[in-house]
C-alpha cells in the first residue's frame, strides 16, 4: 500500500470501535499517531494479519512493531554523544573507561561511546538498544527494590496493558507450553537466575535486561483440566529507571527471542497465532 497521505487514510482501516485496547482514547487518536510514526498500524489488536501486511508493505519500520523505529534510535545516539558519559555512569552506576559506557544487557556488556557508537557482545536490535539508551540518557539509577508488580501496575501500563499481555505474556506462554527447555535457556544463554517460586508459580526465573530492570517470568503449569498461565513482573522502581514503552519493548522483544529460539529447535507451532 502507498504511504498514506493523511491519518483518515488510516482510520479507515480500523474497526472504529474505540475499544481502547491499543492505549488510545480512539480509533481516529491510534490512527493520528501511526500516520505521525509514533505508533505502528501492528498495535491495533483488532486487525488483522493481511490489512496490516498490506500497510506496511516493505517498510521495515512497520514491520518492526516497537514504538521506537530507527529514526528514533538515531536520535537517541546523537544524544549520547552530547551526554557526559562519566557523569551518566555514575548516575546508572554503569563502567566508564576511555570514552565509553559499558554495562550488562542479558549478562554481557552493551557499550555506547562519546560519539554515540553502539558496541556490544550480543546482536545490537532496536528493541534493546532503544531502552539501553533511554536507560543510560534518562534513568533515575534508583536500586532496584525487591516488590514485584505486574507491567499494569507501572506508570503508563495500565493503558498498554492488554497490548503486551498479547505481545509478550501470551507470546511466551506459547513457547513456554511448547519448548520445555526455555527456562534452561534463559538461565544459560541470558544469565537468568531460577529464584524461589513466586506467586505459587511452578517456575520463576529473574532475567536483567538492564541491570537495574529485572523481570520475573513465573509460569503455571497446567493441572485438572486447568490451562497453564504465564505472567512477567518486574522491579516496582522499573518505570522511574526506564520509560514505559523501553519496558514494554524489552518484554516483547524477548518473547519475540524466545520465539525463534523455540524455532530452531523446531517447534513452528510455539510462534504461530
Ligand atoms: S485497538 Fe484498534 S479498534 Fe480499538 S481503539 Fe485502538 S485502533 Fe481502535
Amino acid at each position: 500500500m502507498p504511504r498514506p497521505k493523511h491519518a483518515m487514510e488510516i482510520f479507515e482501516l480500523l474497526e472504529k470501535s474505540n475499544c481502547r485496547e491499543c492505549g488510545e482514547k480512539t480509533c481516529l487518536a491510534f490512527a493520528g499517531a501511526v500516520f505521525q510514526g509514533r505508533r505502528k498500524i501492528a498495535e491495533c489488536p483488532k486487525l488483522d494479519r493481511q490489512v496490516i501486511e498490506r500497510f506496511s508493505g516493505d517498510d521495515q519500520s512497520q514491520n518492526n512493531g516497537f514504538q521506537e523505529g530507527r529514526d528514533y534510535l538515531e536520535e537517541l545516539k546523537r544524544a549520547a554523544a552530547a551526554t557526559d558519559l562519566a557523569a551518566a555512569a555514575k548516575r546508572v552506576d554503569a563502567k566508564f573507561s576511555g570514552d565509553k559506557l559499558t554495562l550488562k544487557v542479558l549478562g554481557k556488556d552493551f557499550s555506547v561511546d562519546a560519539r554515540g557508537n553502539l558496541s556490544a557482545d550480543i546482536h545490537i536490535n532496536p528493541w534493546v538498544a532503544v531502552p539501553f539508551l533511554n536507560y543510560v540518557l534518562y534513568g533515575k539509577g534508583l536500586p532496584v527494590s525487591g516488590s514485584w508488580v505486574s507491567f499494569r501496575e507501572l506508570n503508563g501500563g495500565q493503558e498498554r496493558y492488554a497490548l503486551f499481555q498479547k505481545r509478550c505474556e501470551q507470546s511466551m506462554k506459547r513457547v513456554a507450553d511448547i519448548y520445555t527447555d526455555l527456562f534452561n535457556d534463559m538461565v544459560h544463554l541470558f544469565s537468568g537466575k531460577q529464584v524461589e517460586k513466586q506467586f505459587e508459580s511452578d517456575i520463576s526465573v529473574v532475567l536483567h535486561p538492564l541491570p537495574a530492570v529485572p523481570l520475573m517470568i513465573c509460569y503455571w503449569l497446567p493441572e485438572a483440566g486447568i490451562e497453564s498461565s504465564l505472567n512477567v513482573f518486574f522491579d516496582e522502581t522499573a518505570d522511574k529507571n526506564l520509560d514505559v514503552g523501553s519496558v514494554f519493548s524489552l518484554g516483547v522483544g524477548l518473547a519475540q527471542m524466545f520465539g525463534k529460539i523455540a524455532l530452531r529447535h523446531g517447534y513452528p507451532e510455539a510462534v504461530s497465532t
